[in-house]
């Protein structure tokens, strides 16, 4: 099954069978039209500070090479009614603790196979799952309609 993935985020986001919570995941919500990853850093670190709006625009930072990469941002996707507002990011603190493994899933129309012009940019909702590493406690971070 090939999948699909914004393209803002795309080469960040990788399939780790290794990883049971990301399996669980995959059970849990994987289908032809919704797509279960982990993150995972261009350094191969999966480990990282995570910032986040109320728009909500979600942004995480590595925690071996301090990259940024932007999880989920309204204004990448066609469908999505853009945000004038740049709203002040806040980090996520769980447990006391700050560093996640990061879980993005990405919903596509039931139909876009049949979409001719498919966007890969176009989806249609967003869940993130952040895992707090040290207590191993999971967390919904954000379940967003895109439009
Ligand atoms: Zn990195």
């Amino acid at each position: 099954m090939e999948k699909y993935a914004p393209f803002h985020v795309k080469k960040y986001c990788v399939i780790d069978n290794n990883d049971e919570v990301y399996r669980k995941f995959v059970n849990e919500y994987e289908d032809n039209y919704h797509f279960v990853y982990k993150m995972k850093c261009s350094c191969y670190n999966d480990k990282f500070e995570v910032y986040k709006d109320d728009n909500p625009t979600v942004i995480i930072r590595c925690t071996n090479c301090n990259k940024e990469i932007t999880v989920y941002d309204l204004k990448y996707y066609p469908s999505a009614i853009k945000l004038e507002d740049k709203l002040e990011m806040e980090q996520v603190i769980c447990c006391n603790q700050n560093i996640f493994n990061v879980y993005p899933i990405y919903e596509y129309g039931d139909e876009f196979e049949y979409d001719t012009e498919f966007d890969e940019n176009d989806i249609t909702w967003c869940i993130i799952f952040i895992r707090e590493i040290k207590n191993n406690s999971i967390k919904k971070l954000i379940d967003d309609e895109t439009a």
